[in-house]
C-alpha cells in the first residue's frame, strides 16, 4: 500500500490519511503525546492499512506496553 498499489485489487488511487483524521487510532504513550496512525485507503475496492510510521513513537510504544 505504502508504494502507491493496493495489495488486494491492485489499484493505484491510493490516498494517504494522516493526523488531518479525526478518528485516527491514538494510542496514548504518555499524559502530553498520543501516537498517531497514518492510513493508506484504497478509493477502490475500501482495503485500508494503517502504520504507526514514526519510530519514536513506535519506540514509546514499545517501551510501554512490552511485558
Ligand atoms: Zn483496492
Amino acid at each position: 500500500m505504502r508504494n502507491n498499489t493496493c495489495i488486494k485489487c491492485h489499484s493505484s488511487k491510493i490516498v494517504k490519511v494522516g493526523e488531518e483524521s479525526r478518528y485516527n487510532n491514538a494510542i496514548c504513550i504518555n499524559a502530553f503525546k498520543n501516537a498517531i496512525s497514518t492510513k493508506y485507503i484504497c478509493c477502490d475496492c475500501g482495503y485500508f492499512e494503517e502504520y504507526y510510521e514514526n519510530k519514536n513513537d513506535r519506540e514509546a510504544i514499545y517501551k510501554k506496553f512490552k511485558e
